[in-house]
């Protein structure tokens, strides 16, 4: 029987099998990934895997788990076509998998910008376990480190790596850190403190060239205002595009990312496609990619509803939430700030901060830096069917948890 076929092995196809068995699906489940381990979490490679470097530790699943479940799992293998007439997905071996439903889960990779030498053999990327891993074997060579990229996987390594005594020069094209997703309260606030670890932080600097005359060593970055920087390791981590170009050969509609409907159903009804490499039709009738643990798992979840259940009522919802630690700040995000147009700064005590966005009179958005109990709390708030008002947050004083109560 040919069952339900997932490509890629990454959060979304480990949530969508574990939610299919829980929903009852009965079928035969093949997951087919490209990378030669078992599915692992992405988040810890850029966090605590630098410090203690023990793979095992980063499993999604144990392997009888797969066993257990009567999940196939196909690793080291890459699908290379989709006869969609046939039902079929191909192998790079040459091996054609039928299937009743497939499950495009590819995730995304490492944007390389278009910059001079930025091909080079030496230069360092971050998205996978191999990736990693020869960051860690560099790492302990290194006295100082290069960062080409001041978004979030870029500063979490910075900061990692100055846990590990080696400083880091971090170059951004834009005038603000992790402009794409947090407000300029946050970008400041990292700003002061990824300065106080002693990195620098150089704003408004493209990268215009990566000089490296020998394959195993990068001389310098210079910068377009003719700054040239040097160290003994250079980090590329200037963004993501989503894998598309298995689902664009197969002529399904893609437009930054696979274009799929509120089912997350793709314009093949026997395709669908979640996680980072889906655009995912929103209830305000605009395709949105979000590259988080929380929307491919989410979604994983609300496909399987469909495929196991035939659930077909109501669009695929749910309030976007994100994380990322660097150093002692623990930065925790509901919703989307990049829709606020308007902020509200709380200090609390020590280094925690809540940062209330707004579209109008409400309320969009709250990033926390060490303030778990109301990241939690914003959640909640964030889900009700109407959302809080300025002036209802204003007469609790701003007291998320007591509002989510
Ligand atoms: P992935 O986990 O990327 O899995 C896709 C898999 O598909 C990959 O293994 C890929 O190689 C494989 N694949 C692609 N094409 C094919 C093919 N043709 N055939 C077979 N296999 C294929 N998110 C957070 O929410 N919080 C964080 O703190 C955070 N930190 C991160 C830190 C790092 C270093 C990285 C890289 C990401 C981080 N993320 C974080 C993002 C998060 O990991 C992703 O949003 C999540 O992994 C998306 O899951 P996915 O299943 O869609 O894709």
């Amino acid at each position: 029987m040919p069952g339900i076929v997932i490509v890629g092995a990454g959060h979304a196809a480990v949530q969508l099998v574990t939610s299919l068995r829980q929903d009852g699906y009965d079928g035969d489940l093949t997951i087919i990934g490209d990378e030669p381990h078992l599915p692992y979490q992405r988040p810890p490679l850029s966090k605590t895997y630098m410090k203690h470097g023990e793979a095992e530790r980063l499993l999604l699943k144990a392997e009888s788990f797969f066993e257990t479940n009567r999940i196939t799992l196909l690793a080291g293998t890459r699908v290379v076509a989709i006869d969609r007439e046939a039902r079929q997905a191909i192998t790079a071996p040459g091996t054609h998998i039928d299937y009743d439903h497939l499950v495009l889960a590819t995730g995304a990779q490492n944007v390389r910008p278009p910059l001079t030498g930025a091909h080079h053999p030496a230069i360092l990327e971050l998205r996978t376990l191999a990736h990693a891993e020869a960051i860690r074997a560099r790492l302990a060579r290194t006295g100082k480190a290069i960062v080409i990229g001041g978004g979030f996987i870029g500063l979490e390594f910075a900061a990692m790596a100055a846990g590990e005594g080696v400083s880091s020069t971090i170059v951004e094209a834009g005038p603000r850190l992790m402009a794409r997703a947090v407000s300029p309260l946050i970008s400041d606030s990292f700003l002061d403190y990824h300065r106080s670890l002693g990195n620098e932080v150089l704003l408004d600097a493209p990268a215009s060239e990566i000089v490296g005359t020998r394959e195993d060593l990068i001389e310098s970055v210079r910068l377009a205002d003719g700054r040239v920087l040097s160290g003994d390791l250079v980090l590329l981590a200037a963004g993501v595009r989503p894998n598309t170009d298995l689902a664009e050969q197969a002529g399904i509609a893609c437009r930054n990312g696979i274009l799929v409907d509120g089912r997350l159903a793709t314009d093949d009804p026997r395709i669908s496609a979640i996680g980072d490499c889906a655009s995912v039709l929103t209830i305000d009738g605009i395709h949105q990619r979000l590259e988080s643990v929380q929307a491919a798992t989410d979604q994983a979840r609300h496909l399987s509803r469909r495929l196991a259940k035939g659930d077909e009522a109501g669009g695929y919802h749910a309030v976007p939430w994100f994380w990322s630690d660097q150093g002692e700040l623990k930065l925790q995000i509901a919703g989307l700030a990049s829709d606020a147009d308007g902020f509200e700064d709380r200090r609390g005590a020590g280094t925690a901060r809540t940062i209330v966005g707004f579209r109008g009179d409400h309320l969009v958005s709250v990033e926390t830096i060490n303030a778990a109990g109301d990241h939690m709390a914003a959640r909640r708030l964030l889900a009700l069917p109407q959302p809080l008002t300025r002036q209802r947050l204003s007469d609790s004083a701003y007291d998320l948890r007591a509002l989510a109560k």
